[in-house]
């Protein structure tokens, strides 16, 4: 394992039974609340894509968190993707399978410019239902996704597969 993987596996803490029984949640606080990880983490994912993107869209709401930091390390716009119900004005909407029922994510329409380089960040990717959603409303707002980056994979749930083609980044992989 790289240092930056080793330093995120330090600091990421599960929580077993968490929002339900049977997930072992990925808490990001530890991380996220010590300056120089968090610090080193950004870094290392900014450098990552600089010159390749124009815009980074952060996934509510640890990505946020992370879209927000990364975007002003590469001096760039941030989007929001939220979930339904949240973003004022007129927007694109994608729904997506949960283990129980469906969730729903939006963007606004005018969020980008017609063929804008886009880096999507995440916390997570798990069953890959979140991220190929976002995935989705970047491409149908007339941008690109240039790569998918998340600090953890859970490689067992295969969330790559649903990604088809979009290059997808982890940091970690369990
Ligand atoms: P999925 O759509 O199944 O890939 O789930 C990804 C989203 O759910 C991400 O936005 C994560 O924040 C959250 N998530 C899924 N599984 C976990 C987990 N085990 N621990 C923490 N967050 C998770």
């Amino acid at each position: 394992m790289s240092q930056i993987s080793d330093l995120v596996a330090s600091k990421l803490r599960d929580i077993p039974d968490f929002p339900k029984p049977g997930i072992l949640f990925k808490d990001f606080t530890p991380l996220f609340a010590d300056g120089p990880s968090f610090g080193a983490l950004v870094r290392d994912i900014a450098q990552r894509y600089a010159g390749q993107v124009d815009v980074v869209v952060g996934i509510e709401a640890r990505g946020f968190i992370l879209g927000a930091a990364v975007a002003y390390e590469l001096e760039l716009g941030m989007v929001p993707v939220r979930k339904a119900g949240k973003l004022p004005g007129a927007t694109l909407k994608e729904s997506y399978a949960l283990e129980y029922g469906t969730a729903e994510i939006e963007v606004h329409t005018d969020a980008f410019t017609p063929g804008q380089r886009v880096l999507v960040i995440d916390d997570v990717l798990a069953t890959g239902g979140t991220a190929e959603a976002a995935a989705l409303l970047v491409e149908k707002a007339g941008a690109q996704v240039t790569a998918i980056e998340v600090v953890l994979e859970l490689a067992f749930l295969d969330g790559r597969t649903r990604l088809a083609d979009r290059p997808v980044n982890a940091i970690l992989t369990v």
